[in-house]
C-alpha cells in the first residue's frame, strides 16, 4: 500500500495541484496498487505517508505553510526516506530562503540549497521544458525566481517560459523533485506522473497506459514536433 498525502490542500491548492494526488491515484488503480490518499489538513497532526505533495500557493499562505512544517518536522520524514514531490511554492518552500512579498526574506524547510528572490516582473504563462529530452509542459505562476546551489541537479531545461530563472526548471535532491509548472502538471504530463510513481514504489517497473491524459500527451507533442519542422 502506497500512502500519498497532498499536504495542506487549504493553504497549497490555489493553482489545482491537488490534481497530481488524483492523476497518481487513479493511475496505480489502473495498475492494481493500492494506494491510499490522504488530505493533510492545516489544522490536524501531518500524517504519516511514503510520498507527499506540496502545491503551489499564495506568499501569505505558503508562509504559514513553512512554519506548519517545520514545526511538524518535515524535515525528519525527508531524512527517514519519503519522497517529495512539489510544485512552485512548494518548490521555494524547500529551499534554504525565499522572498516573495517585498523585500522580507523567509526561511525555507532547508532541505536543499536554493534560493528565491524577488524577480523584477512575475512569470505568467506557459512553461515548456524538456527533461533528459521529454517535453514537460505546464503553466507558471509566480512572483520569485530560483538559484539553485552548484551540486544541486535541476529537474528539467527551460525552452519557454522561465522555471527557476529562465534556463532550468526545479530540481532533484535524491527523492525530493520540484518544478515551476503547474497544470496539474501530473495530467498534462503522464510519463511524470509514472516516474513519480515508480520512484515512490522504490523503482518499479511500470506497464504502459492508453487514457485519455496519454493520447492527449502524443497529440501535443506531435503538434510541436510538426511546429517545429514547419
Ligand atoms: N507565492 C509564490 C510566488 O509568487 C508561489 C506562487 C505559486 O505557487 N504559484 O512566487
Amino acid at each position: 500500500m502506497l500512502r500519498i498525502v497532498q499536504v495542506y490542500p487549504e493553504l497549497l491548492g490555489t493553482y489545482g495541484d491537488g490534481g497530481n494526488g488524483l492523476v497518481l491515484r487513479e493511475r496505480a488503480r489502473h495498475r492494481g496498487i493500492e494506494v491510499e490518499l490522504v488530505r493533510a489538513s492545516m489544522d490536524a497532526d501531518l500524517p504519516d505517508g511514503d510520498l507527499f505533495l506540496l502545491g503551489g500557493g499564495e506568499d501569505g499562505p505558503q508562509r504559514l505553510a513553512v512554519s506548519l512544517l517545520a514545526k511538524a518536522g518535515f524535515s525528519r520524514r525527508v531524512d527517514d526516506g519519503a519522497m517529495v514531490f512539489a510544485v512552485c511554492a512548494g518548490l521555494q518552500m524547500l529551499g534554504t530562503s525565499f522572498s516573495v512579498q517585498g523585500d522580507d526574506r523567509y526561511e525555507g524547510l532547508g532541505l536543499v540549497d536554493a534560493v528565491t528572490t524577488r524577480a523584477r516582473t512575475r512569470a505568467v504563462g506557459d512553461l515548456a521544458t524538456t527533461v533528459d529530452g521529454v517535453l514537460m509542459v505546464g503553466f507558471e505562476n509566480h512572483g520569485g525566481e530560483t538559484r539553485i546551489g552548484p551540486g544541486v541537479t535541476p529537474f528539467a531545461t527551460v525552452v519557454r517560459g522561465r522555471g527557476n530563472d529562465g534556463l532550468v526548471d526545479g530540481f532533484r535532491v535524491g527523492r525530493v523533485w520540484a518544478t515551476y509548472a503547474h497544470g496539474p502538471v501530473l495530467a498534462l504530463n503522464p510519463w511524470l506522473a509514472d516516474a513519480v510513481l515508480s520512484e515512490a514504489l522504490g523503482g518499479w517497473d511500470l506497464a504502459p497506459l492508453e487514457t485519455v491524459a496519454d493520447r492527449l500527451y502524443d497529440s501535443r507533442c506531435r503538434a510541436l514536433r510538426t511546429r517545429s519542422a514547419d
